[in-house]
């Protein structure tokens, strides 16, 4: 069993070439409304022209885009969340077909270990006492667990049955595509103050990323504030939905 704390990230698998091409298409299919795809168009007038259309409302030009990013080292309960992104393309670590008892080989000896997430801000060592007087930990009982789940699957439980016994905490993996618009959507909702801590740390720190890379469309977040963890949350400036 591995612990898994603070160790959420992405990788952004849209190339970042891509990314800004995708500014200067928004601005042609902007364009087109006015009539003045003529006006050349470079970076900087495909900012310039997207914060336009924000101001105006006009996000529905923002879906001529798209972003795939791959989430790593996040739990069960992050993508539960995630999920439920309707206008999104999803494809997530199943349970019921990986293996959490099966052990690889070579460097991918512990590749199928239970690894689970922990908050950041708790000790999962901290023994707490169970009603019955037993002392134990996260940490214990996680491992618990997964002996339980090897228990399971030596006694010829399939990984699909086995998994039931499977935390919210254990460690997922997905990937999301979304358009622009969106991907706005998601930060709005995931990185406020009132996101959960796991989503919101790894949101906030795609958001950042992502207004370094395409100048324009998320500029209008800012951070509000920080949590009493010290974890960091944002809203879009107020003429932004
Ligand atoms: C802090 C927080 C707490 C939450 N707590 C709970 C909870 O306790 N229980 C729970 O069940 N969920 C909870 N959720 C999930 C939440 O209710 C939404 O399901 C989730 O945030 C997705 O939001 P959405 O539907 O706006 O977005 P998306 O599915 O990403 O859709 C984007 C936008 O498209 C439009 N849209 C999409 N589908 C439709 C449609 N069928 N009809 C009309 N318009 C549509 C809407 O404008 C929508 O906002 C929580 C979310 C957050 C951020």
């Amino acid at each position: 069993m591995k612990i898994l704390k603070n160790a959420g990230g992405f990788e952004v698998l849209t190339p970042f070439k891509n990314l800004k091409r995708q500014l200067l298409d928004i601005e042609k299919a902007g364009r087109t409304c006015y009539q003045s795809e003529k006006k050349e168009i470079t970076e900087g007038s495909a900012k310039k022209f997207v914060q336009m259309l924000m101001k105006r409302g006009h996000y529905s030009v923002l879906e001529h885009s798209n972003m795939t990013v791959k989430f790593k080292n996040i739990s069960r309960g992050f993508t539960h969340e995630q999920v439920r992104h309707r206008l999104t393309a999803i494809s997530q670590e199943s349970t019921r077909y990986v293996d959490y008892a099966k052990k690889g080989k070579g460097p991918d000896l512990m590749k199928f270990q239970l690894k689970c997430v922990v908050p950041p801000h708790r000790n999962e060592g901290e023994n707490v006492e169970l009603e019955n007087g037993r002392k134990l930990s996260l940490k214990e009982m996680f491992t618990e667990i997964e002996d339980f789940y090897r228990a399971l699957r030596k006694a010829g439980w399939a990984p699909e049955d086995a998994r039931q016994i499977l935390p919210i905490g254990i460690k997922a993996e997905i990937v999301i595509s979304a358009n622009f618009r969106e991907w706005r959507h998601i930060f709005k909702m995931r990185t406020s103050k009132f996101a959960h801590w796991e989503i919101r740390k790894v949101m906030g720190d795609l958001l950042v990323k992502t207004q370094r890379l395409i100048p324009g469309v998320f500029d209008d977040f800012v951070q509000t504030g920080v949590d009493q963890n010290g974890l960091r949350y944002f809203a879009p400036l107020p003429h932004n939905p």
